[in-house]
């Protein structure tokens, strides 16, 4: 450990991954906005016991991955390791309940202890959305249909694969518990270590594994798809139909679960294969129970969450800013600063370097892939004028003072 090394899995966001986080989360932005989303932003630490509750005593991230800490004041915290537990908290201490339905979007850092690699951080990003109350297999269609937009906005469209399962409703999973777990008792001494700690309390959690030998166990296992009732059945398929109507493309994946208790119904992840092992970049799904489970009255509940790294490392070059103007004072550094003000001001993108000869400043206005450069020669300012310069072009004008923000201003 050295003070002076970022911690294992934490990353810094220069300007340009920067840029391309900003691009993916103004996308985001857009498109729940014209949904009808809002931002809500939590806080990123809460009670550990939003979390431990919520997510399921045997789930990878409960288990594992959980940033926890007593805090001063003897409390235990932790720093959100997913979106969805803080929503559903701030749903019921904030009395939302009033005013169902909710369109919910957020973004901003996750913490999970992994092991790092490519795609897999300690700090990452995401973008989410939630929306509650609303128990109509439609609202499943909604949410899939803007995580759907977002990512053909992104450029993304051809890139991604859907894939949707139902994880039934309570009594279809009651039924399916049985019948995986006889199943999986017959193959047990196939299984994992933890699996087998892990099949008694919730045999379910045994189909995410990551396990190579409970995987090939796995292959063979009983689909929940015989297990569900007519209602949940009914349920799916309209989900389907709607996405079939609105022309969003998908494949039913049967062996497809999540990591996390609360889901329930329509679960889903966007995959893709150019990111290696790391191949998820938008999962969610149904959680009507979630809510209940945290003492809330009883709410549906649908949402997904995308990794923002993930997507960073499949989006094109986002656009660059605007093209700078470049003051670059001969004599008087104070003179350029006011001009750069007055340029900015009128809107205009200014840069102006502090020091060097007139060479190094034109190689960094170059470098700046500045459109213009304003040149203050000590003798056109005793006439009240100053060069102004086309970087493109390579022509040289004078031009007036007074007239040079306006004359910029207007310039592309
Ligand atoms: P995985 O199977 O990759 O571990 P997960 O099921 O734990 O994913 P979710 O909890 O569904 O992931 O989170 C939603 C999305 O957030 C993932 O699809 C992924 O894009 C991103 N994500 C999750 N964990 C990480 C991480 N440690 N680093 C970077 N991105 C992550
Ligand atoms: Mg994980």
């Amino acid at each position: 450990m050295s003070a002076l090394q970022p911690v294992r899995g934490t990353h810094d966001l220069l300007p340009d991954e920067a840029r391309r986080h900003r691009a993916i989360e103004a996308a985001a932005f857009a498109c729940a906005g014209r949904a009808g989303f809002g931002e809500i932003a939590t806080p990123i630490f809460e009670f550990t016991e939003v979390f431990a509750r919520t997510l399921g005593e045997t789930s990878d991230v409960v288990t594992k991955e959980m940033y926890s800490f007593t805090d001063r004041s003897g409390d235990s915290i932790t720093l959100r390791p997913e979106g969805t537990a803080g929503v559903a908290r701030a749903f019921l201490s904030g009395g939302l309940a009033q005013h169902l339905p909710l369109k919910l979007f957020y973004r901003g850092p996750m913490f999970r202890h992994e092991r790092p690699q490519k795609g897999r951080l300690r700090q990452f990003h995401q973008i989410g959305v939630e929306l509650l109350g609303v128990d109509n297999p439609l609202g499943d269609v909604e949410v899939l249909a803007l995580a759907w937009r977002i990512l053909s906005d992104l450029g993304l469209g051809a890139k991604v694969r859907l894939e949707i399962n139902t994880l039934g409703d309570a009594p279809s999973r009651a039924a399916y518990r049985e019948t995986l777990l006889a199943f999986l008792s017959g193959h047990i001494d196939q299984l994992s270590q933890e699996s087998r700690q892990r099949m008694e309390r919730n045999p379910l959690r045994v189909l995410d594994s990551k396990d190579e030998g409970d995987k090939r166990v796995v292959a063979n296992a009983p689909l929940i798809h015989d297990s569900l009732t007519p209602e949940a059945r009914d349920f799916f398929a309209a989900v389907t139909n709607g996405l079939e109507a609105l022309g969003i493309p998908f494949e039913v994946n049967p062996r497809l679960v999540r990591g996390l208790d609360y889901y329930s119904h329509t679960a889903f992840e966007f995959t893709t294969t150019a990111l290696g092992a790391q191949g998820t970049v938008l999962a969610g799904g149904r959680y009507d129970g979630l809510i209940g489970m945290m003492g809330g009255p009883p709410t549906p509940g649908i949402g997904w969450a995308a990794g923002v790294e993930r997507l960073a490392m499949l989006i094109d070059e986002p656009p660059m800013p605007p093209r700078p103007v470049a003051v670059v004072p001969m004599g008087d550094g104070l003179l350029g600063l006011k001009i750069a003000e007055s340029l900015r001001a009128a809107g205009v993108s200014v840069d102006m370097a502090f020091s060097g000869n007139l060479k190094k400043r034109m190689a960094r206005a170059a470098k700046l892939n500045a459109r213009f450069a304003v040149l203050l020669g000590e003798e056109e300012l005793a006439r009240g004028h100053v060069s102004l310069r086309d970087l493109d072009a390579a022509t040289q004008t004078e031009v007036p003072l007074d007239g040079l923000v306006e004359r910029l201003a207007q310039a592309e």
